[in-house]
């Protein structure tokens, strides 16, 4: 059974140093050893000042460089973020003054690698600090997020999928909550942080994940080997059925295993947290979605080499877009709403997708906006 240590805290580091030293050790930090690689990643969303609960605290992320320093690690501070520079979010966020004279290397995602995370999205390109690291230390930021309800430990890690293809992926698994939430949840099985620490001292409600929301002091911190478990106890806390939260109902749809965790420290119940009101995930105005839809996103296409004519894909697919017994296979793109049902179903890898003119624009447009990154 995997455990969550819940414990009250303040930003006061003179309380939070021992506190958080104190989590890493239960969690098995004795295992980072001299040398190791260890990637912190907390949530650096976008500029934004410490009250404004946007980013993990400077002082959480602080402890945690001091703790893998203690035990001789080589520790890497580093996102890719949503919004604006790197610089400006450590100056204005005060990360950069909380790290001065720490031996600590502090920088975005530069390189990524392709990381086979299963169907149906197969290989996608994931930053190198991450997949190379000896362990990772998550450090989320307790928030709402009004396309997946809540980010906590979990979607934190989609912070790992570097510069423009965070958006790429966000419009191609865009039309449907539920397959950005799969996307989201096999990130997050793949990269299986060994330590993750949630802030939820001062936490954001409303119409999260940024400025929009609005800060709450809960005062706790939550930490546990498990993300999924750390993202369950949350949802006890706040009195939620974890199938609400897309990402945990995903990670049951998929059946990774999410035992209920064993509880160190007492639980406050917080019953009147605000939710946010759950919005599009595409980009955009709403007029254009349609567009986007049709002429943007990826398009499931077929292998008729591959084909055995099966009939899975037709019977699974909730547009009725494919026509049934049709070789080669036909689909009518104006009908699908680009679910990918179909590629996860498929028993003979016979699915995949190809990219529409428009997207190729579109991404190329995108690129020359945020940084790409290189791929190896
Ligand atoms: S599920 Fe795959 S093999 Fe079966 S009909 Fe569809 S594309 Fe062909
Ligand atoms: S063809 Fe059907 S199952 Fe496949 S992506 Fe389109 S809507 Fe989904």
């Amino acid at each position: 059974m995997s455990e969550v240590i819940v414990r009250n805290a303040t930003y006061e580091s003179d309380a939070l140093r021992p506190l958080i030293f104190g989590m890493m050790e239960a969690m098995g930090g004795n295992e980072i050893r001299k040398e190791s690689r260890v990637l912190i990643k907390p949530n650096l969303l976008s500029p934004a000042l410490p009250r404004q609960a946007v980013l993990t605290h400077p002082s959480i992320i602080r402890a945690a460089v001091e703790y893998c320093l203690d035990r001789g690690a080589r520790p890497l501070v580093a996102d890719s973020p949503a919004i604006g520079s790197f610089d400006l979010i450590l100056r204005m966020s005060g990360i950069r003054d909380a790290l001065r004279g720490l031996d600590c290397e502090c920088r975005p995602f530069r390189n990524s690698v392709r990381v086979d995370i299963g169907e149906p999205f197969g290989a996608i390109e994931i930053a190198e600090d991450a997949v190379r690291a000896d362990f990772i230390v998550n450090l989320p930021k307790f928030k709402t997020h009004s396309q997946m309800l809540l980010t906590l430990a979990v979607k934190n890690l989609f912070g790992c999928v570097v510069g423009y293809r965070k958006p790429e992926w966000h419009m191609r698994a865009g039309v449907n909550r539920q397959a950005f939430a799969r996307l989201i949840a096999r990130i997050g099985r793949t990269l299986r942080p060994a330590f993750n620490i949630l802030d939820g001292v001062l936490a954001m409600e409303g119409q999260g994940p940024g400025r929009g929301g609005v800060p709450r002091e809960l005062g706790v911190v939550l930490a546990g080997c498990d993300p999924f478990a750390v993202d369950r106890v949350v949802c006890r806390m706040l009195d939620l059925d974890p199938e609400q939260v897309p990402v945990l109902k995903a990670a049951r749809e998929m059946c990774f295993p999410t035992p209920e965790a064993e509880l160190d420290g007492s639980l406050p119940a917080i019953r009147d947290f605000r939710l946010p009101r759950l919005t599009s995930l595409i980009y955009g105005p709403k007029f254009l979605h349609g567009f986007i839809r049709r002429q943007v996103l990826q398009r499931p296409v077929c292998d008729p080499a591959a084909c055995r004519m099966c009939g899975e894909c037709w019977k699974i697919c909730p547009a009725g877009a494919i026509t049934p017994e049709e070789n080669p296979l036909c689909f009518d793109y104006d009908r699908c709403i680009r679910c990918y049902c179909c590629i996860e179903v498929c028993p003979f890898g016979a699915l995949d997708t190809a990219e529409t003119i428009t997207g190729r624009i579109v991404r190329g447009a995108v690129s020359l906006i945020l940084p790409p990154g290189k791929t190896r």
